[in-house]
C-alpha cells in the first residue's frame, strides 16, 4: 500500500513526490509520457527555482543567469532587471 499517488510527472508533481519521499512516504508518480518528459521550455530557471531544486538535492546544470530581460516582438521596448538574490 502506497502513502501518496501523484498524478502528473511535471515539475510540480515531481517536486511533490521528492518532498514526500524525503519525508519517508512511499510515493508513486503516474505519468503517461515516457521519461524524460519532454515539454516546451526556455530552459531558464528563476533564482527561487534554483534554490528550491538545490534544497531537494537536484543539481541544475547550465550557465548562471544574472538577470532577466523582456523584449517585445520588434525589439523596440524592453524591460530588464538584475536578480537581487542569487542567480538563475
Ligand atoms: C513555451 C514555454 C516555455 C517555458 N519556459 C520555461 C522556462 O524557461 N522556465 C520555467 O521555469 N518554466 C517555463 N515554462 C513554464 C513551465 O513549463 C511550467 O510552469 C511547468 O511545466 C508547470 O509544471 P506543472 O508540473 O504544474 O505542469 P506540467 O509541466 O504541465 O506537468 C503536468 C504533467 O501531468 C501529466 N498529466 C496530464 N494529465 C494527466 C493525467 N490525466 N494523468 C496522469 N498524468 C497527467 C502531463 O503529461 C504532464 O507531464 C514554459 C512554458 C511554456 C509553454
Amino acid at each position: 500500500m502506497i502513502d501518496l499517488l501523484v498524478v502528473g510527472g511535471g515539475p510540480a508533481g515531481l517536486a511533490t513526490a521528492i518532498h514526500a519521499a524525503l519525508a519517508g512516504f512511499d510515493v508513486v508518480v503516474a505519468e503517461p509520457r515516457p521519461a524524460p518528459v519532454d515539454k516546451a521550455c526556455g530552459e531558464g530557471l528563476m533564482p527561487g527555482a534554483v534554490r528550491a531544486l538545490d534544497a531537494l538535492g537536484v543539481k541544475v546544470p547550465g550557465h548562471p543567469l544574472l538577470g532577466i530581460r523582456y523584449v517585445d516582438a520588434v525589439g523596440e521596448r524592453r524591460a530588464e532587471a538584475v536578480f537581487r538574490t542569487g542567480h538563475g
